[in-house]
């Protein structure tokens, strides 16, 4: 195998080894923001009990004010009664008459208003049950995710150093300086600096490769390596008959230089 084919092997090698690594790096990064959904899922649901029970609390202390009221009106009509009996005039009778039945109409509304919280009260200890139920819903169903999230987790991370690992054997293999140029492509095309030849088109962006290039692609001695005129990548062709079955790596051909290759 001529020189350029090894680097060229070692290369898409490389490639399917980035992409590995590209996918347990994104796999890795996807892992906080999960973590923070299921912190906000039970934020949200002790927020929930907390908002019930707050309003309980105000309920229970409106409660208080309205009980107080009514026995300061009640305290008053005994008082008014009491005074009944030393009342002179017919005015001062109808006057206390007067102030004892406003009295009572307020001992009336401060009670209606008693029974109004007394049911809000209900109402809120029924909410508060619900957001409780709810929150020990939330906080074991979050344990599980968190704990499948902590697998998934720990997973990734082992791949990741099994992946690095064959990053280093492979990048061994390479010269430094093809490395760059294989590094400095990659960056500029999402991590993909290699395109494969198949119908004498680049596969990745199209370009038609001129028919002269592409049969010195297609010789197993090829000195030179070639890129894409349109995208720059470099280009590599895989016999359609150079293949066996039971060979996991494909064979390469190389591929067309051209003026634009590198910039
Ligand atoms: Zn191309």
């Amino acid at each position: 195998m001529g020189a350029v084919l090894k680097i060229l092997q070692d290369l898409l090698e490389l490639q399917s080894v980035d992409v590995r690594l590209h996918d347990v790096r994104a796999r890795l990064a996807a892992f906080p923001k999960k973590i923070s959904e299921l912190d906000a899922r039970i934020a949200a649901a002790k927020a929930e009990l907390e908002q019930s029970k707050a309003a309980q609390l105000a309920t229970i202390k409106d409660r208080k004010k309205y009980e107080l009221d009514v026995e300061q009106y009640k305290e008053r009509v005994r008082k008014y009664k009491d005074q009944t009996a030393q009342i002179k005039t017919n005015e001062a009778y109808k006057a206390l008459q007067h102030e004892v039945q406003m009295a009572e109409e307020e001992i009336a509304k401060a009670e209606d208003r008693l029974l109004e919280q007394m049911v809000a009260s209900e109402e809120y200890d029924r909410r508060i049950k619900a957001a409780e139920k709810r929150l020990k819903e939330v906080e074991e169903s979050v344990r599980g995710q968190r704990a499948t999230i902590d697998s998934e987790k720990a997973a990734a991370e082992k791949d990741l150093a099994l992946v690095e690992a064959d990053r280093a054997r492979v990048t061994a293999e390479i010269p430094e300086d093809m490395l760059d140029h294989y590094e400095r492509i990659a960056k500029k095309h999402g991590g993909v600096s290699l395109a494969e030849v198949s119908d004498e088109k680049c596969t990745l962006c199209g370009m038609q490769i001129r028919p002269h290039v592409f049969q010195k692609m297609r010789r197993t001695d090829s000195q030179e390596m070639f890129h894409c005129e349109t995208c720059t990548r470099i280009l590599y062709y895989i016999e359609p008959t150079a293949v066996p079955p039971d060979d996991p790596k494909p064979q390469v051909s190389g591929a067309s230089a051209s003026s634009s290759s590198e910039n």
